[in-house]
């Protein structure tokens, strides 16, 4: 009840875009047995869905495909006028949807809040991107000949998302899929489908505004697990497959679809480092840090998981992070002031607690957090206080992606040290500098600094803006998307050669005189 009274889930009910599984149980985008959905809150059942069967994902995808072979004629800047309308029912509203990552996902009111503000951004810019999708003249090396490129959309396209950004995700890919002439098939996180449904309903709802130039069936929504997601991979009709998650799924998913020559695009996971170097703005770097290891309960892509000291700083830092973390609000992400919520489940919490007995075996220090917390929060759920631990460098445990809040931090003397601790690990998501040295942040930024897709100079690893291409190489995958130029990963290109004249010149000055 009390979880009811916070989250207005009545409200919600009362929506008539809302999932009927809020209210009445399984939802008809599947047909199999029931799933039980749990809020991490408090692990109260929220209702129940069927995972698709692979019938359903295969109508999924051929609805999709014949909704692309009309969609794909259809002006691209009438395409942003569907993208502007779904970007207006998400703006109107925002705080229903907010509440709903928050009961799904456990994260606080303002990060929910957010997250929809991420999918409101990414309609604008896919709307304005509708007028742009451009491509080059090229000068011709033959008289009378005119050559260059156009953007032609590519056909249905598959998103498999992760659960820590139920909605986010899938707008940035969904939204430019749609305004490049693509229908899409999404397959949301099993632990996130109430999300995925709210959003599906918003859509469809829009479509039905516009039928007289946006075809039926245009967004499928299939749910399920692990083999709704493999279906996809192996399907010939989705010649795109965008997928984000962790690496070990990327690694299959990616050998699925290089099977079949498809294309893939993979944001996976990361192991984000931030240094802070001697002229460091402490009080700045110290926000930064505690909201980029601790925010989101440390269960962002980019969250921080590395911090490296300069040897300086490291007992000043230490004594810093101790108390910043011992006094982080926990409890109900839905009550106000909170600013970590929980673990998502269980097994993220038993993960962690693994993470931290081998951190420890292997000569890490504990200096902080850590422990579930029982007293104040809602029963059931797993609220854990962020733990900060002290390491010599990257041991083996600091080298694998925790999906926790544990920072590690550990000592350096010289920048290159620094970043080379920093570009150690398998993946290449994001990283930063705190810095007020020119020659230090350049150098980081340089073609021999970080690794990493992201890099920022005096701002935490976390957070990112939609308008700058969001992604990392290495095990984070190499995929790009959101802002900048991303929207190409979505069309395929052609280069036209045009002849207006009245002879015909071979390229390279080639003879063939018949
Ligand atoms: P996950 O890999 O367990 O699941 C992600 C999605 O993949 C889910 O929809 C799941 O059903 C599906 N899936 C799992 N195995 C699959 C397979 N073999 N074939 C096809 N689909 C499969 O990840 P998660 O626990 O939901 O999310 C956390 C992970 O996601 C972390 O590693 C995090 O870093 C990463 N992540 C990365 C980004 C990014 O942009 N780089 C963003 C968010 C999350």
């Amino acid at each position: 009840p009390d979880l009811i009274a916070d989250l207005r889930l009545s409200d919600l009910a009362a929506e008539p875009l809302w999932p009927s599984a809020l209210v009445a149980g399984a939802a008809h985008y599947a047909d199999s047995a029931a799933r039980d959905m749990r809020s991490p809150i408090d692990h109260a059942l929220l209702g129940s869905y069927a995972p698709a069967s692979a019938g359903l994902v295969n109508h999924a995808v051929e609805a999709a495909h014949g909704a692309f072979l009309k969609w794909r004629t259809v002006p691209a800047p009438l395409r942003g006028e569907l993208v502007r309308r779904i970007g207006e029912q998400i703006r109107q509203r925002k705080q229903a949807l907010a509440s709903l990552i928050t009961l799904e996902a456990g994260k606080i009111s303002s990060e929910a809040e957010g997250e929809v503000q991420e999918c409101i951004d990414i309609c604008d810019f896919a709307v304005g991107l509708s007028r742009q999708l451009h491509g080059l003249t090229i000068a011709s090396e033959r008289p009378s000949h005119r050559m260059m490129e156009q953007w032609q959309p590519l056909g249905a396209v598959g998103v498999i998302t992760a659960f820590n950004f139920p909605m986010a995700v899938w707008a940035w890919n969904a939204m430019l899929a749609l305004v490049c002439g693509n229908a899409v098939v999404w397959k949301p996180s099993e632990k996130t489908p109430l999300c995925a449904i709210a959003l599906q309903r918003l859509v469809e709802s829009t479509i039905d505004e516009m039928t007289e130039s946006v075809p039926a069936h245009l967004c499928q929504l299939v749910l399920g697990e692990r083999e709704a997601g493999e279906r996809l991979a192996a399907h010939p009709l989705l010649p795109l497959l965008s997928a984000t998650g962790s690496t070990r799924m990327g690694r299959t998913v990616a050998q699925a679809v290089a099977a079949r020559l498809g294309r893939s695009l993979l944001e996976l996971g990361g192991n984000n480092a931030l240094i802070v170097a001697p002229t460091a703005d402490l009080e700045m770097a110290l926000r930064a840090i505690v909201f980029s290891a601790a925010g989101t309960a440390g269960q962002r892509c980019t969250s921080l998981r590395r911090l490296i000291v300069h040897e300086s700083l490291v007992d000043t830092l230490c004594q810093r992070l101790t108390q910043a973390f011992e006094s982080l609000p926990i409890g109900h992400p839905g009550a106000e002031g909170t600013l970590v919520g929980p673990l998502v489940d269980a097994e993220a919490y038993w993960a962690m607690q693994q993470a931290l007995q081998a951190a420890e075996q292997q000569g890490g220090q504990r200096l902080a957090g850590g422990n579930r917390l029982e007293q104040g929060v809602p029963d059931h759920g797993y609220y854990v206080r962020p733990a900060l631990v002290k390491v010599p460098g990257n041991l083996p445990i600091v080298m694998e992606e925790t999906f926790a809040p544990i920072l590690y931090l550990m000592p350096y003397s010289e920048l290159q040290d620094a970043i080379d601790l920093n570009n150690a690990v398998s993946q290449g998501l994001s990283s930063a500098i705190f810095t007020d040295s020119v020659r230090e942040a350049e150098t980081f930024l340089g073609p021999a600094g970080s690794d990493c897709g992201i890099a920022n100079v005096n701002i935490g690893t976390s957070g990112a803006e939609i308008g700058g291409a969001f992604g990392g190489d290495k095990d984070t995958g190499g995929g790009r998307e959101s802002g900048s130029d991303a929207w190409r990963n979505y069309m395929r290109r052609t280069t036209n050669t045009v002849n207006y004249g009245t002879a015909l010149p071979l390229a390279q000055g080639v003879k063939f005189e018949v």
